[in-house]
């Protein structure tokens, strides 16, 4: 614990003396000579907000002044923590200015706006990157150590903001980031979880277990809750059909949507944006009226049932799974934004026909789709508007990012549910296929088929609905995450939408991560040394990321090249303390580092490489010491979770834990390969495990990742990157050189081919890939522990294959053998890795962002002076 003052040791009087020599703060005295102290700082209060609190002294006495009042705390006594939260809400009071200032703005100037609906948001910490932002690091480093404290270690207080499972969560949290910095209004609508994705444990036989992970549970310093902000949200209940194609939806439940902002600060600017989420409450006539009845257990039940919405998270990754609520969930999120996005709207007093030129609005994925239908309730039954020009109005107001084409992870809702859930809703989305079909007649006569492939409901028992055909056809345009990706929804899920609208609605827009947290915060060496050398400021780099490119003039120079190899070496040897802290267990940091570290998926192949990995094992065992002398030495990471239901991607972390325990023991291996599963991934621990990486392993089977964006963040800080020729992997490789990338495998237009030769004319393992074979056998022997365990996750590969395993092992290994060779010319190694870094520049995700602006939002920047 760092305190200022140990009470403990040291007297309160010493302690208030210490404190005034550091701050400066000098307490009245009332006429008995006592002290008037702690008070507060009344220059503090009467000043009021102040646009800069930007010198030390300021910075101090705002601190001490949160100690007392927000905290209700004393300055002598405190701890980290409370350090950590004074400090954050210190930041915060500069954030807020800027926040009123650019809603005002907004607000005045009256511009078209972005919302960007994803109902997940994996910020990981806000504090450094509140501070980078605000461009006032230096001063709160300064005014944190003359309170006696280390700003590192206040940073590492903030519990991480995990309302997201992966990649898809942590996109929107880059692509906020962008929007402020690029000075476009954009806001951002999704829940606000009581609990985020479960903090992952490792129990002793290896196996993942769960537990809840309450990051409320201390003061958030980084949300207003606005008890101003709030909406009547309904469920169940009876549509009656009026006149007109209107109805009139009453009874059923209702429960209260509360706002809570998050700023999200620009950098290198004042402008910034907001994160609005959505709290359930339950509605308190409703609860009153049933205590009034002397039902006490039903108003409980009530409110139990009304705070469930938002209580947690679902943990799953690229799957879909059928639950009221999460389907609860999503109505109760869209219907709040889109109330809140009306509301806004109505007060320019403009005729709803204007919607579409002061509100884009950007469904990420399917799982806001039930916007549409409740955009046109709101139209239609509501404001009056005709059902025609309602959907002329719908149609031009959204757009639709698809995120996956793996049919596991197309939402579909059973119509009973969703009759039982939301009975209006389904007539209207009744309503719009009718109409829609018949436009589909019309343009294909007599095609009977084409029209029940195209229908947004699917027949069967039950009948579902098709939240993707929905989202598609409720759109202005439609957009995939990567080239590849993009184009194989125009020729899977897309085809017969492209051929009814026509090419023009379908476009792309490849991910981009941002620069700040994924290069300037968790890598500040390698930022250094690239403001150094590129003799610009670091401002101007990080917001225009192709100037990276001034780096290759040096990729050669000998001199830099080892400035370069040092940041590395001290990334490595940052992440090797933190797992000696963690694990303990010493890692050899002079060895090769190797990552992959993403959700536990079987597309995603974690399996092809801890099976690598046992081959590797194998091959150094068979070695002679001296043979083995000239191996190159590995350490394997690996980090990710499962979802808590996803019974062979727990086996393969079951698997990885229990082959690092074999491994790592090993006299024979131990200093030629090392392997690690570090429990808990999460953004903070990306921020450690991506600057200290040699290499990155993205792996899936051909055609299955639309995108990716970890393999990004490690080649924007020159880790080289052995892949797939899958996703974003391919514009990495076009973009750097593919001399530069470790490519192996299949491509995509084998996939199909391959998967039907494993299923009609099946070849023993044994023969196509004897390395393979040899491995499973092992594993089956109870090499790792009980074989019998892992026989589900072998037999996987053993049969069917789906994601193609024996057709990819002995390219990966080979792969990896290009690796070590490279490797050892550190020359030509330490080149590859600038060049990489030099060339990422199209992955920012300002560049990803202002491709929205102008392709699908035509929104434009608006500067808060
Ligand atoms: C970037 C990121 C992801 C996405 O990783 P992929 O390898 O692209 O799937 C997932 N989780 C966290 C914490 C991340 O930072």
């Amino acid at each position: 614990m760092t305190s200022i003052i140990d009470t403990g040791s040291i007297g309160k009087a010493r302690a208030r003396k210490h404190i005034r020599s550091l701050t400066g703060y000098f307490p009245d005295v009332d006429e008995t000579g006592k002290e008037k102290w702690p008070r507060g700082d009344e220059k503090v209060w009467k000043d009021g907000l102040r646009a800069a609190d930007d010198d030390v002294p300021s910075i101090t006495k705002s601190i001490v002044h949160h100690v007392q009042t927000s905290l209700s705390r004393q300055a002598y006594n405190l701890d980290d923590l409370g350090a950590y939260q004074a400090t954050a809400l210190s930041a915060k009071d500069n954030m807020l200015l800027n926040w009123n200032e650019t809603q005002l703005a907004y607000t005045r100037k009256q511009p078209k706006r972005a919302y960007y609906l994803c109902i997940e948001y994996l910020m990981g910490r806000t504090f450094d990157n509140a501070l980078l932002n605000l461009g006032l690091k230096d001063q709160y480093h300064e005014g944190v150590g003359k309170l006696g404290f280390n700003l590192e270690d206040l940073l590492t207080q903030e519990r991480d903001a995990a309302l997201g499972n992966g990649g898809l969560g942590r996109l929107a949290a880059c692509y906020l980031d962008s929007s402020s910095s690029q000075e476009l209004p954009v806001w951002g609508y999704s829940l606000r979880y009581k609990y985020g994705i479960f903090q992952q444990l490792i129990a002793p036989d290896g196996s993942q277990l769960e537990a809840p992970d309450p990051w409320l549970e201390h003061l958030n310093p980084f949300e207003i809750p606005r008890y101003d902000v709030q909406y009547e949200i309904r469920f169940y209940g009876q549509a009656e059909r009026t006149a007109d194609g209107r109805a009139v939806w009453s009874g059923g439940q209702e429960v209260l949507a509360l706002a809570y902002d998050v700023m999200i600060p620009g950098y290198g600017t004042k402008n910034t944006n907001n994160l609005r989420l959505w709290e359930s409450k339950p509605k308190r006539g409703f609860d009153l009226q049933s205590f009034n009845a002397g039902d006490y257990e039903r108003a409980v039940e009530a409110s139990n049932s009304a705070e469930a919405i938002t209580s947690v998270l679902y943990p799953n990754d690229n799957t879909t799974f059928g639950k009221e609520l999460r389907l609860k969930q999503q109505y109760f999120w869209t219907a709040a934004s889109l109330a809140d996005i009306i509301r806004r709207f109505k007060s320019l007093e403009k005729p709803f026909s204007a919607l579409p030129d002061y509100a884009a609005i950007q469904l990420n994925d399917t799982h806001p789709t039930l916007a549409i239908p409740e955009l046109m309730r709101i139209l239609v039954d509501e404001e009056e508007v005709p059902w025609n020009s309602a959907w002329d109005i719908v149609t031009n107001t959204f757009f639709f990012t698809n995120h996956t084409v793996l049919p596991e992870a197309l939402e579909k809702w059973p119509v009973p549910l969703f009759e039982h859930l939301l009975p209006r809703h389904l007539q209207i989305i009744y309503d719009i296929n009718m109409t829609f079909l018949q436009s589909v007649e019309k343009k294909f006569p007599g095609d009977r088929e084409r029209l029940s492939r195209m229908s947004l409901i699917e027949e069967g028992f039950p009948k579902q609905i098709r939240m993707a055909y929905l989202a598609i056809i409720g759109s202005r345009k439609v957009n995939g995450v990567a080239e590849l990706h993009s184009q194989l929804l125009k020729a899977t899920i897309c085809k017969d939408f492209v051929e009814f609208y026509g090419i023009s609605k379908f476009g792309n827009v490849t991910n981009g991560v941002t620069p700040r947290r994924w290069l300037d915060q968790c890598n500040p060496g390698l930022s250094a040394l690239i403001t150094e050398t590129l003799k610009i400021p670091k401002s101007e780099w990080l917001k225009d990321l192709k100037k990276l490119e001034g780096l290759i003039k040096y990729a050669d120079d000998p001199q830099f090249q080892k400035k370069w190899a040092a940041v590395k070496q001290t990334n490595k040897e940052r992440l090797a303390q933190y797992v000696e802290a963690t694990l303990g267990v010493k890692v050899n940091a002079k060895a090769m580092f190797d990552v992959q570290v993403k959700r536990l998926h079987e597309y995603k192949r974690q399996t092809l490489n801890i099976f690598g990995v046992i081959h590797r094992y194998f091959t150094l065992k068979a070695m002679t010491p001296e043979e083995r002398k000239k191996a190159n030495p590995r350490v394997v990471f690996f980090a990710g979770k499962a979802a808590p239901g996803y019974y062979i991607a727990k086996l393969v972390i079951r698997l990885i834990v229990n082959v690092a325990r074999v491994v790592n023991a090993d006299p024979d291996t131990k200093d030629y390969l090392e392997v690690y599963f570090l429990p808990d991934y999460s953004v903070s621990l990306a921020e450690l495990l991506v600057p200290a990486s040699n290499i990155s392993q993205h792996i899936s089977t051909a055609g299955t990742e639309a995108s990716g964006t970890s393999n990004m963040k490690f080649c924007l800080n020159g880790g080289l990157l052995v892949g797939t020729v899958d996703g974003a992997n391919i514009e990495i490789g076009e973009e750097i050189g593919e001399e530069n990338v470790f490519f192996f495998g299949h491509l995509t237009e084998a996939v199909e081919d391959l998967r039907y030769q494993h299923t009609y004319h099946p070849v023993p393992i044994e023969q196509k890939c004897p390395a393979l074979a040899h491995v499973l056998n092992e594993i089956s022997a109870g090499k790792f522990g009980d074989g019998q365990t892992y026989e589900p996750l072998l037999n996987t590969v053993r049969h069917h294959d789906h994601y193609l395993l024996t057709e990819d092992f002995q390219s990966y290994i080979d792969a990896l053998k290009l690796v070590d060779e490279a490797y050892l010319n550190q020359t030509t190694w330490l080149k590859k890795s600038i060049i990489t870094c030099a060339k990422m520049g199209k992955f920012s995700s300002d560049r990803a962002i202002l491709d929205y602006a102008e392709e699908y939002w035509s929104i434009e920047p608006l500067k808060v002076e």
